[in-house]
């Protein structure tokens, strides 16, 4: 018997659409294929329930009102369920805010988001954060941009992705993202998964067991061309903090 396509739910793509967070889908389907897998993504449209039978959830950035109206769909409890039952669920940015416990608006309104991530989300004190985000993960260096004005605070029962190397992450610069149990959150646009495979195989790897490995030749040049242009723009707190290249701390 074939084996049956991987289902990828992509969650409300025109109200988490905004920072093309919908790639990281795409990037996760194509992985599989490239493998032999049978791979599908769901477009979940904003009108429709979020599929219980989904083996993957994504989640992508958005604007408050976007985050908001977001979060009013989806109280039915597919993602904690899915999140109980050790189904990876992937989000970023405004997805990420929305799994935490509460968010702010920009206009200062607190809102409930769905318990799933143990973390609350406020306003940055400064700027908006904008630009390239540089994070020092379990699964190695990621890269990706960043453009949120609201700031995560973890709570104990999740601990963050990585160390921001550059950029601004959660909110004062020391850790990005959020990892409990098969949860992942992270503050990085990108794609983030174009950008960083080892992201995407990780979260794949709960699927479907151990990867063979793939030409990633192109990822890789992508990601030294993006290294390169961050040590260049010197964001802030890359100098006085870390680099990629120390082999320690
Ligand atoms: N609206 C949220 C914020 O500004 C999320 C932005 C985003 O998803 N990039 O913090």
């Amino acid at each position: 018997m074939a084996e049956r396509a991987v289902r990828i739910a992509l969650v409300f793509p025109a109200l988490l659409g905004t920072y093309g967070d919908g790639g990281n889908a795409s990037v996760l389907a194509q992985r599989l294929r490239w493998r032999g897998h049978d791979a599908e993504v769901v477009d979940v449209a904003v009108d429709a329930p979020v599929p219980d039978q989904a083996d993957l959830y994504v989640l992508g950035g958005g604007e408050d009102t976007a985050q908001t109206l977001a979060v009013s769909r989806l109280s039915d409890g597919t993602l904690a369920r899915a999140a109980a039952a050790g189904k990876p669920v992937f989000a970023v940015c405004a997805g990420f805010q929305i799994l935490g416990e509460t968010f702010l608006d920009g206009r200062g309104d607190v809102h409930p988001g769905l318990g799933i991530i143990d973390c609350r989300t406020d306003r940055l004190d400064g700027p908006r954060a904008v630009g390239e985000l540089l994070v020092s993960s379990p699964v190695g260096l990621l890269t990706g941009y960043e453009n949120h004005g609201g700031r995560t605070v973890l709570g104990p029962a999740a601990a963050p992705l990585g160390r921001v190397g550059a950029g601004i992450g959660n909110g004062d610069g020391s850790v990005d993202g959020a990892m409990q149990g098969s949860v992942v959150a992270t503050y990085l646009h990108g794609p983030a998964l174009a950008r960083n495979p080892a992201l995407a195989d990780h979260l794949l790897t709960a699927v479907v067991g151990e990867l063979a490995p793939i030409d990633d030749r192109e990822e890789e040049e992508l990601r030294r061309e993006r290294f390169a242009a961050i040590r260049k723009a010197n964001r802030a707190p890359w100098r006085r903090q870390w680099r990629p290249s120390a082999r320690s701390s």
